[in-house]
């Protein structure tokens, strides 16, 4: 495959031009804003991953220019890609345009066409998820988004109508924003999931599968891996790539879910009507979908299978797991088995605790278990009851009314919206429409809260249109008509 850099001068000579022609960026037309003399942010954004980048995109590009994203991560290490992300290629079809927000030059295909030419991207089959790392850095690059890395967000707290962020890592100190948007990833408001049975087991023996995990030291080691979605398999094959001894699939399940249900009727119906359906069919697809459950890539089932130390246990719970001295011991439903590491492949949850930074706020976020969820929907399943019970633009919801009314200004733009909103804060094909609602979201809820200086701004605007030359006022000859 040959690359050439003039193709990336030449598409992005096309973006500028094509933005000239929308006339976007928009003006900036937020009032600023200051607090004890310092000045406010319109929008922070917490997480600079693709929801991040999309939504700091779609907001300057609307006029929203006093915005900034924060990332804990380092410049180009933001999200799953590069870091935990164990697989080859992504999941998803190589067409989808993910976060260009409706602008052909910015989409993935583009990028690549223009350095690769149109046979590679022919002959190519699934994104490299290293290939798409490159994509988002350049997407950040080509739209000039206001990013700093290595900056965590640790606290957020409401203070006099704003929201006091504290910083530390590369910008310490606390900063004021209007509105917040936390676009915080997979494990949203919450963590990691992991089962009971592993709390108090020693972490030398175990890991989640989105944690940093040194598998050079796995080699020659006998491995669980529990679950069966896409990161189980991406997690086991990478365990097996670097020479485990052994690897075991311990799956709770009687069968592989085989069927990926949700991808199979995707539609801009689905993006755009799901989020307006009533709330007992919102409920209906999400508990059908949880409980059909997405099965792994077969390239990625293929990946673990090929190696004959591969072992797939199915209908094979996990009851207890004792620690020994050198090693875990899983009692399972098809008897004891013996490990020296184990990795929790049990995905993330919803539960606001999970994440000191959100502390002060969390006990106040309405979720679907404070009322909107009634048993005549289906299934009281524990990660739906989790899930926030969001407003229209993704805004959280007070648990009770009064108590912390600036939840209103914060938005979870993550893939804890899902049951409120749909899948379009987390994954790839829909991510545009997720930052479309959030902007014009986030936009008419600034506007409100300025509309006194909007309106001052309206009379106080003098600049004529008219110069006054160009007509005669012609009354007083009526009036002499009138006296005849
Ligand atoms: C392993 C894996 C593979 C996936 N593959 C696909 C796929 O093939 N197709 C698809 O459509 N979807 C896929 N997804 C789902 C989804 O597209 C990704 O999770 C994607 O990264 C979501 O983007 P995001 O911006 O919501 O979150 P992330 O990319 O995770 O970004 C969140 C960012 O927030 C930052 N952050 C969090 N808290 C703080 C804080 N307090 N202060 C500062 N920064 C903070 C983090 O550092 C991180 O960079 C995959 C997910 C995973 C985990």
């Amino acid at each position: 495959m040959t690359h050439t850099a003039d193709g990336l001068v030449a598409l992005e000579a096309q973006l500028r031009q094509d933005l000239e022609y929308l006339e976007l960026p928009a003006k900036s037309w937020v009032p600023e804003h200051q607090y004890k003399g310092v000045p406010v942010r319109d929008v922070v954004v917490i997480g600079a991953g693709m929801c991040g980048l999309a939504a700091v995109a779609k907001l300057q590009l609307s006029g929203v220019s006093n915005v900034v994203a924060y990332d804990a991560a380092p410049a180009g290490l933001e999200g799953p890609w590069v870091t935990f992300a164990r697989m080859e290629t992504l999941r998803s079809p190589k067409s989808l345009h993910g976060p260009a927000l409706g602008l052909p030059q910015l989409t993935f295909r583009a990028w690549f066409t223009a350095q690769w030419g149109s046979d590679a991207w022919q002959a190519l089959d699934k994104i490299a998820k290293d290939q798409w790392m490159d994509y988002l850095v350049w997407y950040r690059k080509v739209l000039n988004l206001p990013v700093q890395n290595n900056v965590r967000v640790t606290r957020v707290t409401p203070v006099d109508g704003l929201l006091a962020l504290e910083l530390s890592g590369a910008q310490s100190g606390v900063v004021y924003a209007r509105r917040l948007v936390l676009a915080t990833g997979r494990s949203g408001l919450g963590g990691f999931a992991v089962p009971d049975f592993l709390s108090g087991i020693d972490r030398k023996f175990w890991a989640h599968s989105a944690d940093e995990i040194d598998f050079d030291a796995l080699q020659g080691k006998r491995i669980a891996i529990l679950g069966a979605g896409a990161s189980a398999m991406d997690n086991a094959a990478t365990a097996l790539e670097n020479g485990a001894a052994a690897v075991d699939l311990i799956i709770r399940r009687k069968a592989m879910p085989r069927i990926n249900k949700m991808t199979g009727i995707g539609s801009q119906g689905v993006v755009h009507g799901m989020h307006l359906l009533a709330d007992d069919w919102k409920w209906k697809f999400v508990d059908y979908t949880a409980s059909t459950q997405t099965p792994p890539p077969r390239s990625s089932t293929l990946r673990v299978s090929r190696h004959e130390n591969a072992r797939f246990f199915l209908d094979c719970g996990v009851n207890s797991v004792k620690q020994q001295e050198n090693g875990l011991q899983l009692n399972t439903t098809q008897g004891a088995l013996y490990y020296d590491y184990l990795i929790a492949a049990t995905g993330f949850t919803n539960n606001f605790h999970g994440r000191p930074e959100f502390a002060a706020i969390a006990p106040y976020i309405r979720s679907w278990a404070d009322g909107r969820y009634n048993s005549e929907m289906g299934n009281a399943r524990q990660s739906m009851l989790e899930a926030p019970d969001l407003g229209p633009s993704f805004e959280f919801r007070e648990r009770t009314p009064g108590e912390c009314p600036l939840l209103a200004h914060i938005y979870c733009f993550n893939d804890a919206a899902m049951l409120t909103h749909g899948k379009v804060s987390g994954d790839i094909p829909a991510v545009s429409a997720g930052a479309d609602r959030l902007a014009r979201g986030i936009i008419a809820s600034l506007f409100a809260e300025d509309v006194e200086q909007h309106y001052a701004s309206l009379q106080a605007f003098d600049i004529p249109e008219l110069q006054g030359d160009e007509w005669v006022d012609s009354t007083p000859l009526l009036k002499q008509e009138n006296a005849l």
